[in-house]
C-alpha cells in the first residue's frame, strides 16, 4: 500500500554538509529529537526540506549537493550568507529566541537590534518564501506538510497562498510567551496571522494556551477550546508534548562499549556522588545559576566537599554571537573560582567540558549519574531530563528540574522541582537529592520512567500527523 508522503520542513536539515571538492560532499548526520521521532514512524514516507548549514554560491555545488542529499531523502534550501546573517542569526536567534524564552533582547545592543529590526524581518520573510518555493516545487497532492519552529512562522501563509488545498501543520518547539511579551514584537500581528494560515498548530503543554490568548488579545479573534476562529475559519491549536525514543537509550546500555565506559567512569569517581548537567551553552539553560547553587551547597556542607563531583557538559552553540561568548567566559570564570576554592591537589569539584559527547558516551554518563541537574530559566521541553530518566533503571538517581522547563509538567511528580533563579532553593535541593532514601528514589524514578517509556517521540509524531489529517477532513465537512 502507499504510505502517506510527509514533507518535514525545518530550518536545518538533519544532516550537515561538508564540501570535499567542486562536486563532492560528505554528510554528517545529526540525530536530534525530531529525527529519531520520525525514524520511528513507519507509516509515513518522510522527506526533509531545509538548509544544509553551508553557503553554496555556485551552480555545480548546488547541483551536486542536491544529488548527494537526495540519497538521505533530504532536499536543500540554499540560503546565501547575507540572508543567513539577517534571518537566522538576526531575527531568529537574536530576537525571537530570547523573546520566546522571556529573556528580552541582549542589553548592550538593544538599540542596534531595534534599529535593524525591519531589515531583519524582511530577510526573515524572504527566507521563509525561499522555503515555500522549495516545498511547492516538491509538493504532490495529498502530501502532509509539517513546518517546524520559530524560524518558519511565515511559512504556513506562504504555502496556503500557493495552494490552499495543501495540508499544513506548524509546530513550535520553544515556549510561546505570555501575550504581554509577544505584544512588544513590532511584527506581532503579522507573525500570528501567518501561523494561523496553518490547519493545525502544535505547541508543548500550557504554551498552546498562551498562543491562543495572544491571538485573542492582540488580533481580537475568538479563542475556543478547539483553537482560534477568524470569520468562521478555525485554526486548530493543541498541545502535543514530545518525548524521546526511550528504547534507543535503554538498548544502548547493553552495548559492550557503553558497559566498559560506565565501568571506567565508576572507577574514576569511586567514593564520590556524581552530579550531571548536560546543556547547550545557551543563555536559556541557567548554567551560571546552576554552578552558583552548587557552590553554595559546598559552602554550607563542608562534609560533602570531597564526596561529590559536578560534571557539566556544555555544548558550544551560536559561538559567533557576543552574548554567548560572554556567557562562556562567565561560566569559565565561576568554574575556575569554585575549583580554586574547594579543589584539592588531586580532585576538583567541577569538571566542565566545552564540547559535545557522542551518543554512547552520553548514555554511559547518564547511567552512572546520581543526581541530574536541569536548571533552565525557560525551556520548551528539555529532552535531556527524559534521556537521563531512560538511562536510570539500574541506579534510580534523582532529577532536579527547573519548573520553567516544559518537562516539569510531565516529570514534576518524580523530580525535585526548583526555581533556578533561587540559588538557596537549588542548593537545598542538591542536599535533599544526595541524602534521599533509596525507597523515595525508587518511587520517584518509577513514576518518571513510566512516563518516559509510554510517551515516546514516535507516538508524538504520529498523533500530530493524524490530528492534522483529521482536522483537514473536519474542515471540509464544515463547508
Ligand atoms: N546532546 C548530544 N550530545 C551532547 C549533549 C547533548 O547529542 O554532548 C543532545 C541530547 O542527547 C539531547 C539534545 O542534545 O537530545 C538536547 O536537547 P534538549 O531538548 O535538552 O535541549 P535543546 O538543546 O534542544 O535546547
Amino acid at each position: 500500500y502507499n504510505r502517506q508522503r510527509l514533507l518535514v520542513v525545518a530550518n536545518r536539515l538533519p544532516v550537515s554538509a561538508v564540501r570535499r571538492g567542486e562536486d563532492s560532499w560528505s554528510l554528517e548526520i545529526s540525530a536530534g529529537g525530531l529525527v529519531s521521532a520520525l525514524l520511528g514512524v513507519k507509516e509515513f514516507d518522510a522527506r526533509w526540506i531545509g538548509w544544509a548549514g553551508v553557503n553554496v554560491p555556485d551552480e555545480v555545488g548546488q547541483k551536486s549537493l542536491t544529488k548527494t542529499l537526495a540519497e538521505k531523502r533530504c532536499i536543500p534550501v540554499f540560503l546565501d550568507e547575507e540572508i543567513v546573517h539577517q534571518y537566522y542569526n538576526g531575527y531568529c536567534n537574536n530576537i525571537l529566541w530570547p523573546l520566546f524564552h522571556y529573556l528580552g533582547l541582549p542589553q548592550e545592543d538593544r538599540l542596534a537590534t531595534t534599529r535593524s529590526f525591519q531589515s531583519q524581518f524582511a530577510a526573515y520573510k524572504k527566507a521563509n518564501l525561499m522555503f515555500a518555493d522549495v516545498v511547492n516545487e516538491h509538493y504532490e497532492e495529498g502530501d502532509v506538510v509539517w513546518c517546524h519552529d520559530y524560524h518558519l512562522m511565515f511559512l504556513p501563509k506562504c504555502l496556503k497562498e500557493y495552494n490552499s488545498k495543501m495540508k499544513v501543520g506548524w509546530f513550535l518547539h520553544t515556549p510561546f510567551p505570555s501575550s504581554e511579551i509577544h505584544r512588544t514584537l513590532p511584527s506581532r500581528s503579522e507573525l500570528l496571522r501567518s501561523v494561523l494560515a496553518a490547519d493545525l498548530v502544535g505547541i508543548y503543554s500550557t504554551y498552546a494556551r498562551h498562543f491562543v490568548s495572544a491571538c485573542t488579545r492582540i488580533l481580537g479573534l475568538e479563542g475556543t477550546p478547539e483553537g482560534v476562529e477568524d470569520q468562521g475559519k478555525l485554526t486548530r491549536v493543541a498541545a502535543f508534548p514530545i518525548g524521546i525514543d526511550s528504547e534507543r537509550f535503554i538498548r544502548a546500555l547493553e552495548v559492550p562499549d557503553v558497559i566498559q565506559h560506565m565501568k571506567e567512569l565508576k572507577e574514576r569517581f569511586a567514593g564520590r556522588k556524581v552530579m550531571l548537567g548536560v546543556d547547550r551553552l545557551d543563555i536559556i539553560k541557567g548554567i551560571p545559576q546552576k554552578i552558583l547553587a552548587f557552590e553554595k551547597f559546598l559552602e554550607e556542607n563542608a562534609s560533602w566537599r570531597d564526596k561529590v563531583v559536578l560534571l557539566q557538559i556544555a555544548v558550544p552553540t551560536r559561538t559567533d554571537v557576543p552574548e554567548y561568548q560572554k556567557l562562556t567566559s562567565q561560566v569559565h570564570e565561576i568554574v575556575g573560582r569554585i575549583n580554586g576554592r574547594f579543589g584539592t591537589l588531586t580532585a576538583a569539584p567541577i569538571h566542565h567540558l566545552d564540547r559535545s559527547l557522542d551518543f554512547y558516551a552520553l548514555c554511559a554518563l547518564y547511567a552512572v549519574t546520581d543526581v541530574a541537574l536541569v536548571t533552565s530559566l525557560r525551556d520548551g521541553m528539555n529532552l535531556v531530563s527524559y534521556e537521563f530518566v531512560a538511562c536510570q533503571e539500574a541506579k534510580k538517581g534523582v532529577l532536579i528540574l527547573s519548573e520553567f522547563a516544559g518537562a516539569a509538567q510531565s516529570l514534576g511528580a518524580g523530580a525535585i522541582l526548583v526555581n533556578p533563579w533561587n540559588i538557596t532553593e537549588v542548593a537545598a535541593s542538591i542536599g535533599q537529592a544526595l541524602n534521599m532514601s533509596s525507597e523515595e528514589r525508587e518511587k520517584r524514578h518509577r513514576h518518571n520512567f513510566h512516563h518516559v517509556k509510554t510517551h515516546t517521540s514516535q507516538e508524538w509524531a504520529e498523533t500530530f500527523v493524524s490530528e492534522l489529517n483529521d482536522t483537514v477532513i473536519e474542515a471540509q465537512l464544515r463547508i
